[in-house]
């Protein structure tokens, strides 16, 4: 079995962070080379995506001390889960298996250990999940809940709590590979892959140093990416709305012709403003729906890089 392990990291403005997170890399890389749960090539992959703060330089200055560590620069920043991709990509056919985690080390990285021994035992994915959401807010913990079960709801096999903290053998890589979608949500993809797989539980701590990427907004905009690169529900949804209220809109003619013949004809000035508001409101969100399929149909069929590599930095020959 090979052992040689790249660690994927993806980094966006992280210079606050880096110094922490090379320092308590090396030690827990040597720990595991120690054990032989790692062959002694092994690596810490760092990916820039398109920092504008010193993040480079810092990934840089690592790779020419220690030969432990390696890095990709992105011509461009292009998110989280893209830099990721590059960096699994990069790492496919120079390890035996590779473990993806963020640059702040939220996620516990003496977890490693039981990662590692459950790929000697075969499993070609395991995931990383967390035990808690205690240090999470409550709208954080309440929103998170109510997206894994819409998720799973929508048939995809979602793991309950599981990051991108997880671990993939280059077989479930090159099975990655092989998805050309735009539309990137790896934990809705790699479930989908098959293969023998497995969890491990740990507790994730606070950010040290530097501040979440994930601001309020570019968390719904993730949520909505997996949504609908997974799943044509809403579409469904649309249908499902509009023959409501085309049964609905039958009880009001039917009403409006009783009042008609009855001789009750009122001014119905109310009624009339409330349904064209209602109705309009309807019809623009159905409408918005099938916008936002119809956005992401178009990013795709344009097939443009995921990203695209500006520089990379140590383990060049290594190929
Ligand atoms: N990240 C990235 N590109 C981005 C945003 C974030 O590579 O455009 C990285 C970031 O550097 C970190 C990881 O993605 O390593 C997760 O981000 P963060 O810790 O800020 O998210 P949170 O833990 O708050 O959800
Ligand atoms: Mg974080």
């Amino acid at each position: 079995m090979d052992n040689r392990l790249y660690v994927v990291i993806p980094c966006y403005n992280e210079e606050e962070m880096l110094g922490i997170t090379v320092g308590r890399l090396r030690e827990k890389m040597t720990e595991l080379i120690r054990k032989r749960l790692i062959s002694e090539n092994s690596r810490v992959l760092f990916v820039d995506d398109g920092s504008r703060d010193k993040t480079w330089e810092i990934i840089r200055s690592a790779c020419e001390n220690d030969g432990l560590f390696c890095g990709v620069r992105l011509a461009h920043n292009r998110g989280h889960q893209n830099a990721l991709m590059a960096g699994m990509m990069y790492a496919k056919n120079r390890c035996g298996c590779i473990v993806s985690m963020d640059a702040d080390l939220q996620d516990d990285i003496d977890a490693l250990d039981e990662f590692l021994r459950k790929y000697e035992n075969g499993c070609e994915i395991v995931y990383g999940v967390r035990n808690s959401r205690e240090t999470d807010t409550a709208f954080k913990r309440c929103t998170a809940r109510a997206f894994y079960k819409l998720m799973r709801s929508a048939g995809t096999d979602i793991v309950y709590d599981h990051a991108d903290y997880r671990l993939m053998s280059g077989k479930a890589l090159e099975a990655l590979s092989e998805y050309g979608e735009t539309n990137l949500f790896l934990r809705g993809i790699v479930p989908t892959l098959g293969f023998k797989t497995s969890c491990v539980y740990y507790d994730r701590k606070e950010r040290e140093a530097g501040e979440s990427k994930y601001p309020l907004r570019k968390m719904l905009e993730f949520a909505f990416e997996g949504i609908t690169s997974f799943t044509v529900r809403p579409l469904r949804l649309i249908s499902v709305i509009g023959l409501l209220f085309s049964v609905l809109s039958a009880f009001g003619l039917a009403y409006a012709l009783i009042s008609y013949f009855s001789g009750a004809a009122v001014k119905g000035w109310t009624a009339i403003v409330c349904s064209v508001w209602l109705l309009g409101g309807v019809l623009m969100l159905c409408i918005g729906v099938l916008g936002e399929y119809i956005g992401r149909i178009y990013f795709e069929v344009k097939h443009r890089p995921r990203y695209i590599i500006d520089e990379t930095a140590g383990d060049k020959d290594d190929e």
